[in-house]
């Protein structure tokens, strides 16, 4: 099967549907391909938290600010879309609530503190699996089912080859693989790029129960609102891609979610995602380097929350256009 896109994009994480429909939106036809299940954008809690990962991972000002301008976008890019946002806030539960809120502000965000607890109206949240769906069905965004076996290109276009023979032809291609192995044939240089992306295994649980009126954080732990219930998560496992449930540990931590918002349930569903992570924990966004083909790859811990802005990136990068402030730090080549 041959068929002719502006622009081919491999992988439909978030971070690929984004730039799919961000493209798509700027008038371009894109095709998404995919082998489809479950990926770690379709597990993960959906939180768009910049302040309780800017407090949780000690991170500069700038870096909170590029947190915060992220989310920014988020507004928007959910009305075009016709995604909804949850922004009730979200909770901390931990030791020290006043520091805590002190260092939220002087990050420039906002929280209040309470007992032992503080509150921040600055966390938002998406339902993944949901908006995954939306952003697959934007007019001008097609999706095809396969797993891209090989990638070939001389100076006028890209060649993308599934294992089962079908290729796609397009000048532009956008690698949006999520944590998985370079594709054969990617050229040297990004194939290293590629290669350089840590693994992340994370697992979370589903609970049927009351959700919590927002996100509840607390040392090693959250619980995060989800339809049916909620989710409570997640594990760090730098170095591991297996994707087999450990169900002592989602007991156990469920178990503690459970505590802390003094609720009994029975844990549901564990699933395991794999995010990917650069050096410095900023995804690899814009230009490879070499023609036509573009990254949107390894935002660690936020994929969901920095979806808008890569997609931004990535398109601004492939269109041309002066790039945002903001694409100096997500540059594919700054390690290099
Ligand atoms: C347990 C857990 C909880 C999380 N919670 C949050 C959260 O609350 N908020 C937040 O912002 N982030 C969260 N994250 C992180 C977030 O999920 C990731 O950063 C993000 O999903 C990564 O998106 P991605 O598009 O890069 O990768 P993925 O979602 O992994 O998508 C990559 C896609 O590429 C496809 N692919 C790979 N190779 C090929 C190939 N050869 N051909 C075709 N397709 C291919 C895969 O099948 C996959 O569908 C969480 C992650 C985990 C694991």
């Amino acid at each position: 099967m041959t068929s002719s896109p502006d622009v081919i994009v491999i992988g439909a994480g978030v971070l690929g549907l984004s730039t799919a429909a961000e493209l798509a939106g700027r008038g371009h036809a894109v095709t998404v391909v995919d082998p489809g299940g479950a990926n770690a954008s379709s597990i993960a809690a959906g939180m768009l938290a910049p302040a309780l990962e800017a407090l949780l991972d000690d991170v500069d000002p700038e870096r909170a600010a590029l947190l915060k301008r992220a989310r920014d976008l988020w507004p928007a890019f959910a009305e075009s879309h016709g995604l909804t946002l949850h922004r009730e806030g979200a909770e901390w539960r931990g030791p020290d609530a006043p520091a805590a809120v002190a260092r939220l502000k002087a990050l420039g965000f906002e929280a209040k503190a309470g007992k032992d607890a503080l509150i921040t109206p600055d966390d938002w949240r998406i339902e993944p699996a949901t908006a995954l769906a939306g952003l697959g069905r934007t007019p001008g965004v097609a999706v095809a089912k396969g797993r891209v076996a090989r990638l070939s290109g001389d100076a006028r276009r890209w060649r993308v080859e599934t294992g089962d023979g079908r290729s796609w032809f397009a000048p532009t291609v956008v690698l949006a693989t999520g944590a998985a192995a370079a594709i054969a044939g990617l050229p040297g240089r990004v194939a290293a790029l590629v290669d350089a992306i840590e693994p992340i295994r994370g697992q979370l649980t589903h609970v049927a129960m009351d959700p919590p009126a927002r996100t509840v954080r607390a040392p090693g732990l959250y619980i995060a609102p989800m339809a049916g219930g909620a989710v409570v998560g997640a594990t760090m496992e730098p170095g591991r891609r297996d994707l087999e449930p450990d169900l002592e540990e989602a007991r156990s931590r469920v178990e503690a979610g459970l505590a802390l918002l003094q609720a009994s349930a029975e844990p549901g569903l564990t699933r395991v995602g794999v995010r990917g992570a650069s050096p410095d924990g900023l995804p690899l966004a814009g230009p490879s380097g070499e023609p036509g083909l573009h990254l949107a790859l390894a935002p660690r811990r936020n994929g969901w929350l920095l979806g808008p802005l890569v997609a931004a990136v990535v398109a601004d990068g492939i269109e041309g256009a002066a790039p945002v402030p903001d694409a100096a730090a997500l540059d594919p080549l700054r390690f290099g």
